[in-house]
């Protein structure tokens, strides 16, 4: 068997999202699987839209997930995982591979394959309209006005400089198939494929030429990748065949769904706090939960088996249990693990997440951190994630509002009496003092102390209030 090589592909135009860390969990895994390697190439050919700072955050964001790549731009840097005793692919970023493109373009022009298209967008747009009226329909495909041009006159243009894209000319007609590994036989017909554009005026190609450069080069042998991309692999097939290369193997994983089952968008108010990779970080959401989670959209172990660690489910992981079932992004369900997660950690590992969310909100002195860690155990078995202790245990970093409640002043002050004779201000001595007041109070007190009429157990709370700290509560 050949060597298992996927790749995650992203265009450096954002931050990671959900849909491209599951897109790049599924390469990793099969590639871990097949003792292969997992590459990460970046797409950076769209000059305007791609931003340097989300190279560094997609790779850190892969690596927080735990998908550290085994090639990547990072290659001299030693922080790729890779021991580097193998044959070296890159570079690993488009820009820097534009020699390589270029040759392959001058290629196809030498072979007749592709052609000088000196239409401008206006001349295309006209064309287009032309066609509409005509045909009623809207299946435009480009004329193939340029494919007339004699030679005499290319080169006349080009020695004017005109500006000029270069077209691939999509053979006559024949339809284009695969077997996609999620999806079983796909058939693309040839008649909708028009002389499509892989190089601009400026030199840089489309992705498509790039990507099916890059994946033969790179000796990628699998591609596993969003729904999204289905019209692009008819393009990327038409250039294996021209360039007389073997594909790799693909396949398309369904598109991410929100509640509606619509795609999800950056505008879904229920979940757009939720879809990059960053924001669960910073919410204390923990890598495991994350990746166990990203693993169930696309992908079914077919037992009941739910709880997968990244090393679990590169064993269990098989192409064959891909689906393309509509994958629904479903918090509750996100939620549901990162909570079984935070119940696994060691108590250290707890305390650290849960200082890091207090830190961050408060700027705490250090000798705090045991204190706000206690208040943290106390809504552990609840947490779905970190950062919901801020609003679980406002009442013990801020006063609450003045609330009605059930008990008059000279209760309250009697119950106050009791506390502050404690000496010694423990959980059991505060339990103790606790039993000589009679249960129907302890809601007040709880309304009065903390402004909420729910919360963890009384005598918990009062003791890490702190004895001053409560009695000026219930004296106020
Ligand atoms: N760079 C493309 C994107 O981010 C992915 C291309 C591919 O996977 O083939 O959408």
């Amino acid at each position: 068997m050949t060597d298992i090589r996927t790749r995650f592909a992203p265009s450096p135009t954002g931050e990671l999202h959900i849909g491209g860390a599951r897109t790049a969990l599924f390469n990793y895994l099969l590639a871990k699987k097949n003792k292969g390697k997992f590459v990460l190439r970046i797409e950076d050919t769209d000059i305007v839209r791609n931003k340097e700072e989300f190279i560094n955050k997609q790779h850190q964001d892969l690596c927080w997930l735990g998908l550290r790549p085994d090639e990547s731009i990072f290659w001299e840097s030693g922080i790729d995982t890779d021991e580097k005793n193998h044959e070296y692919y890159g570079p690993y970023r488009q820009s820097q591979r534009l020699d390589i493109y270029q040759k392959y373009i001058q290629q196809l022009l030498t072979e007749k394959k592709a052609y000088y298209c000196f239409c401008s967008p206006v001349e295309l747009a006209q064309e287009k309209i032309e066609y509409i009226k005509k045909n009623k329909r809207g299946n435009y495909q480009y004329s193939q006005k340029c494919l007339q041009l004699n030679e005499e006159k290319v080169i006349s243009f080009l020695q004017e400089k005109k500006k000029h894209l270069i077209r691939y000319r999509v053979p006559q007609k024949k339809n284009y198939q695969f077997i996609d590994l999620v999806r079983g036989q796909i058939t693309f017909p040839g008649s909708d494929i028009e002389d499509f554009v892989i190089c601009r005026n400026n030199g840089i190609p489309l992705l498509n030429f790039a990507v099916v450069i890059d994946d033969h080069l790179m000796k990628i042998s699998h591609v596993l990748r969003g729904e999204e991309h289905l019209s692009n692999t008819a393009k990327q097939l038409v250039l294996y065949e021209a360039l007389d290369w073997n594909p790799p193997q693909f396949g398309h994983l369904s598109l991410i769904l929100n509640q509606e089952k619509k795609k999800l968008s950056k505008r879904d108010k229920e979940t757009s706090q939720w879809q990059l990779v960053s924001q669960l970080r910073e919410k204390g959401y923990l890598p495991t939960a994350v990746i166990n989670y990203l693993l169930f959209l696309g992908w079914h172990p077919g037992t009941t088996q739910e709880f997968f660690s990244l090393s679990t489910a590169i064993a269990s992981f098989g192409l064959t249990s891909l689906h393309a079932r509509g994958a629904v992004f479903d918090l509750g369900k996100l939620n549901w693990y990162n909570n079984y997660y935070i119940q696994q950690l060691s108590l250290v590992e707890f305390g650290k997440h849960a200082w890091k969310i207090f830190w961050k909100e408060y700027q705490l002195s250090q000798a705090k951190k045991e204190w706000t860690i206690q208040i943290a155990l106390l809504f552990r078995p609840q947490l779905n994630y970190f950062q919901e202790l801020i609003t679980l245990s406002w009442y013990f970093f801020q006063e609450p509002r003045e609330e009605k409640i059930n008990l008059d002043f000279s209760e309250l002050r009697k119950i106050s009496q009791l506390f502050s004779k404690i000496e010694q201000w423990t959980e059991e001595n505060v339990k103790k003092s606790l039993t000589s007041i009679e249960k129907k109070f302890f809601s007040s007190i709880r309304k009065k102390i903390t402004g909420e009429n729910r919360g963890p157990e009384l005598a918990k709370v009062i003791y890490l209030l702190g004895k001053e700290e409560l009695i000026k509560r219930l004296e106020n």
